[in-house]
């Protein structure tokens, strides 16, 4: 059976302008034709017609920066010390989320290290997941980092795999591989958050380990002094990236070293501050602190751009406060930073891909997934229709 969408606009990322009057031709879960309405090639057998119009088919989002056996929320690092059964329905609950959002890739960047209560493995719970999800297409693809990897006092005890120095970052790595894990994530805010807490000679040790093993390093970089260890150690991608400046960026362009931007987890600190009474939000002097973060975000993202870095985009749902399902305020949030909007979606798309080295993540093309997305109305003028999602294949 094929399903024909027909009389759509497509918005892939590469482009400010929409195509329009499209319609794609569909065929057992590949994309078998794309081209002019009207014009769509005789098909063997029956064919099932959608009429798309007034939407606008954009890839199957890829959230760059997910958590996916976590929940979000203001007390998002407690809920990681829930035993791990919930966690796992946590996952479950998510994966609907995703998929109601477009949402197809979600590249994991940090589980708790726990017994799966399905496999009996204790590893990052995330790891089972990604192996039990694989191959049904109602589940987000997953490529997934393993637990995070810290030096000891930066995240409360019991979450991460935490290390006291440069050796036992690279054990922690290696530990992390032999676990199953894709990639590797570092996490280099440090509990004296005007020092690293590793060098950049330590980084590159543990990054030069982990590509013997073909596998990419990717680090948490909430502070300057952290940024400029990961980028000095040449790590491939810097996660937040929320205090950049000029010198860094100029390094990342030059290394291809991407930044995974999560503005939005900003944005909802600030609603927390209504919803919610926890100092840490609702205080008048840490609001402005937050606030203060957020325009330093802000032009981290821009000074990026400007440099030619390559931008992907993620919730941190789970390890941040968002939910499963608010790719789309990442993308409004990179818009309001001063990315034009079909840069802001291939930020949540192609890019996406790109650091994840999957040519078939983040786009739509012939002979592809059929991973498709349909949004109601136009996301290159108004990225909040990014909301408005209509249907997923
Ligand atoms: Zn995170």
């Amino acid at each position: 059976m094929s399903t024909l969408y027909a009389d759509v606009a497509i918005a892939d990322g590469t482009s400010p302008q929409l195509q329009l009057d499209m319609s794609i031709l569909v065929r057992e879960d590949r994309i078998e034709w794309i081209g002019p309405s009207g014009e769509e090639p005789a098909s063997e057998g029956p064919v099932h017609v959608v009429d798309g119009s007034g939407s606008t088919v954009v890839p199957g989002l890829v959230d760059s920066h997910s958590h996916l056996t976590l929940p979000g929320g203001a007390h998002w690092i407690d809920r990681g010390f829930d035993p791990p059964e919930r966690l796992l329905e946590v996952a479950e609950h998510n994966a609907r989320l995703l998929r109601s959002a477009g949402v197809r890739w979600a590249r994991d960047v940090g589980s708790p290290v726990r017994v799966d209560p399905v496999d009996g493995r204790q590893r990052a719970l995330a790891l089972g997941v990604r192996d039990r999800w694989q191959g049904h297409r109602e589940y987000p693809y997953v490529r997934a980092a393993g637990t995070w990897i810290s030096r000891g006092g930066s995240l409360p005890a019991g979450l991460a795999d935490e290390v006291a120095d440069g050796d036992g970052l690279l054990t922690a790595v290696i530990r992390q591989l032999d676990d199953g894990a894709d990639f590797v994530k570092l996490y280099l805010d440090g509990p004296d958050r005007e020092t690293s807490p590793f060098t950049a000679g330590e980084v590159a040790r543990a990054v030069e380990a982990a590509h013997a093993r073909g596998a990419k390093v990717t680090a948490h970089s909430g502070t300057l002094v952290g940024a400029r260890a990961g980028v000095g150690g040449g790590v491939d991608s810097l996660e937040h990236g929320f205090q950049l400046d000029k010198e860094v960026v100029a390094t990342m362009a030059e290394k291809g070293i991407a930044l995974v931007s999560t503005l939005a987890v900003l944005e909802s600190w600030k609603s927390f501050g209504r919803t919610t009474t926890i100092d840490r939000f609702a205080d008048p002097a840490l609001r402005s602190q937050i606030a203060a973060r957020r325009e330093w975000a802000q032009e981290s993202v821009r000074l990026a751009a400007k440099a030619g870095v390559l931008i992907a985009s993620g919730t941190d749902f789970g390890g941040g406060s968002l939910r499963a399902n608010q790719l789309a305020w990442e993308i409004e949030s990179l818009v309001a930073a001063g990315l034009e909007a079909w840069q802001a979606l291939a930020a949540a798309t192609r890019n996406g891909g790109l650091l994840l080295g999957e040519p078939d993540a983040g786009v739509v093309r012939e002979g592809g997934p059929a991973d498709l997305v349909f949004v109601h109305g136009d996301p290159l003028s108004d990225p909040a229709c990014m909301w408005r999602v209509w249907l997923v294949t």
